[in-house]
């Protein structure tokens, strides 16, 4: 079922992320400085990093996909 799901949508069905070669690696990573730049902002700090259990994509704090208990690896 998730599987299907990948297909139809192209996007991670734990964090909602883009899964196919849309975006180049340079967009991904100024859109990956821009969403940590405004978790910064709204949480007074650093926001806490993970790789997604389902993509390995990187979440951050509060975003979907993000679970608290997994071991939290810090990228910034
Ligand atoms: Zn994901």
């Amino acid at each position: 079922m998730r599987y299907i799901w990948r297909k139809l949508t192209g996007r991670c069905p734990r964090c909602g992320q883009r899964l196919n070669g849309h975006q180049a690696a340079g967009d991904s990573v100024l859109e990956i400085n821009s969403r940590a730049t405004h978790l910064t902002e709204v949480l007074e700090r650093s926001p806490l990093t993970q790789n997604c259990s389902e993509c390995g994509r990187i979440v951050f704090e509060g975003e979907p996909g993000f679970v608290q208990r997994y071991l939290l690896v810090d990228i910034l």
